[in-house]
Formats: C-alpha cells, structure tokens, sequence
C-alpha cells in the first residue's frame, strides 16, 4: 500500500506559518518593536541596514528575559501574554500569539541577547533558519537586544517579492513615526544604514512627540481635537488644509493605544475633510481613539493592523464629528450629542 499525503515536518510548517505573520522587514520591525514595548522598555532602539534586507535590531532596556525563557520565547505558540483564551477579550499586551520571534527566526538568521533583573548572568542565542546554532551565558545590561540578519534567505519565493530598499525602509519610517506617536513617554532612536533619522526622547505628552517629529511646517498648521460620542473619545491633531499629503499614509490612527490601518476610520477622517480638499489629496491626522475594550476586536488580523468595532458607526460619527468640529468649530451633521 502506498501513500501520498505526509506529514510536513516541523521546519516546512514553521516557514509557512512564519509567512502569515512576517511577510516583509517591516513586520519584524512591528513585532520586535511591539516586544520590547509590553516588556515594559523606556528606551527603544532600531537600526536597520539595506530596508531591513540585510540587518534589523532592535535593543531595549525592558525586563529582559530569564535562560529558560529566552530558549522559550523561540518556541511557537509560547507567550508570556496569554493564558487562556478568555483573555483575548482584554488583552492589554500588544503581542499575544506567542509566534512571532519563532516565525522570524525560522526565516532567517537571529541573534538574542537577553538579560532579566535577577543576579544570573545574561543568555545570547544564535538560531539560523530555526536552528539553534549556538546558547552562551554572558555578561549583558538588563534588556533585550534582537538582531535578525539576512531575512528570508532560506526562503526564495519571500525574498523575491520584496521590493527595493528604498519602498522597504520608507515603511519602516512609517512604522517608527507610529509608534512615537503612539507612546510619546518612552524614548525612540532609529537608525537607516548609519544615519541618525530619529532621536525621540521620552516627553510627557502627545503633542510634544509632535513637535519632535515634525517640521515647523506641520506643527503651524495642526488643530487639537478633543471629541466625546457616547462612549467613543476623540483625541489628537489634524493639520489644517492647505497642508495635505499625496497619501493616505499621514493619517495615523490609534485605537486604544494601538496603532491600526482602519478603512472605517480612513473613510471618516477623509469624509470630514472632503470639502476642504482636492480629490487625491489627504490629510496629515493623528487620532487617538478611546473606548471600553469590549467594543473593539483586535484579534482579526494577524499583523494586527485591522479591527472590529462593534459599534462602527458610532465610532465613524465621532471620528467625523470630532475631527469636523475641529476643523470648522462645528460637528459635520448636528445630532444629538453626549458629552462625557
Ligand atoms: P508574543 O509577543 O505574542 O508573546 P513573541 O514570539 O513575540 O510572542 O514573543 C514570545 C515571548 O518572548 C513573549 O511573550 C515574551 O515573554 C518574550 N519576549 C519577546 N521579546 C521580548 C523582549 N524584548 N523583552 C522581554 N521579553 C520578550
Ligand atoms: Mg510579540
């Protein structure tokens, strides 16, 4: 009797896993950058060579991570974030899949330094394409330092669709701007083939991370938004036309603290503005939205980037009415209106 179906073994599955949550550097810099944020790091820092191509690291001053743990953290499925699946409802952590480091070290080759707070001493670990190649004590600062080099080498196809290396790190930068927005109280520097392109250091507020990463320009410009609807808030800056972009990337949105790429809040910042700007023009916003965490389901994407709400419209009338009045000292459609 003869079979044809097999079981893959465990390096083919990790590889094709690894493409769902790692498809380009860009989702490296995400994950590795989102780890270091839940473990509680003040100082972030990412350097990348060649759009991430060649070289991604990311060292931060966080809890670190014990020997054991570090071995684990490389293992699939393995979180310190999530115990049980009811925890999903609430999940305050950015990471919980406990995939990502297991994904990005099957894909290439990654170096973990590693150090907790106890006296041990600290633990380096070298995995290429999610073999472990070589497990050492060493003396280290506590934090975490991450470094992946030669992304999909072991992969063809992925390494073949990735663009060249300017597209690439333009996402990166995106991405880093994200992030220091999203938490102006912890300090960001990033680096792109040697050159310095941000040194953030921790502020108190929002607006203060504005004026560090943007130009006087832009900060002339910017009107506060401050915006209750039922139990949606509405908080942050949008730059008064006539300064606009030629893409839809400068509006950036946060939904609780996380950054996401939303059609339904795109299409509300963009309905707000449609009077005031040309056809293939977009707006500079940076949008905080608050609400119950019941209301929003993060676990729809495994890059993250999406969400669900469970009440959209409410929260498209508070992005439009917020951002309208804002803009106009009006909300876009008078209705009735709840203010916290
Ligand atoms: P997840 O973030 O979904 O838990 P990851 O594969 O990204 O999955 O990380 C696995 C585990 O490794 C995390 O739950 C965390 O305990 C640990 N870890 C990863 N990165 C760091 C870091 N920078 N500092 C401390 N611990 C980390
Ligand atoms: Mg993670």
């Amino acid at each position: 009797m003869s079979t044809r179906i097999r079981v893959l073994d465990e390096g083919v599955i990790n590889r094709i896993a690894a493409g769902e949550v790692i498809d380009r550097p860009f989702s490296v810099v995400k994950e590795l950058v989102e780890n270091s944020i839940d473990a509680k790091s003040t100082a972030i820092r990412v350097d990348i060579e060649r759009g991430g191509k060649k070289l991604i690291r990311v060292r931060d001053n966080g809890t670190g991570m014990s020997h054991d743990d570090a071995f684990l953290a490389l293992e699939r499925h393995a979180t310190s974030k999530l115990t049980s699946e009811k925890d999903l409802i609430s999940i305050a952590t950015m990471g919980f899949r406990g995939e990502a480091l297991a994904s990005i070290a099957s894909v290439s080759r990654l170096r973990l330094i590693t150090c907790d707070e106890s006296d041990e001493p600290g633990t380096e670990l070298l995995v290429e394409g999610g073999v472990l190649r070589k497990a050492e004590r060493i003396g280290s600062g506590r934090g975490t330092l991450v470094e992946v080099a030669n992304l999909f080498y072991n992969v063809p196809v992925r390494l073949k669709f990735l663009k060249e290396n300017r597209w690439e790190s333009d996402l990166i930068d995106e991405l880093i701007t994200r992030f220091a927005l999203a938490f102006p109280h912890l300090g960001f520097t990033y680096s792109q083939d040697g050159r310095l392109k941000l040194d953030a250091p921790p502020v108190k507020s929002s607006i203060e991370r504005v004026h560090t990463v943007y130009s006087r320009e832009v900060r002339d410009n910017l009107v506060a938004i401050d915006y209750a609807f039922k139990d949606v808030r509405v908080h942050g800056h949008v730059a008064k036309p006539p300064y606009v972009k030629s893409n839809m990337r400068s509006v950036f949105t946060f939904v609780n603290g996380r950054s996401v790429r939303d059609r339904l809040v795109n299409s509300a910042v963009m309905r707000a503005f449609s009077n005031l700007m040309e056809r293939g023009r977009y707006p500079l916003a940076i949008l905080f939205l608050e609400m119950p965490p019941e209301q929003v389901d993060v676990n729809v994407h495994p890059q993250k980037a999406e969400v669900r709400f469970r009440k959209p419209k409410v929260v498209s009338d508070a992005i439009l009415n917020g951002v309208h009045e804002a803009l106009m000292g009006a909300p876009f459609n008078p209705q009735p209106i709840f203010r916290e």
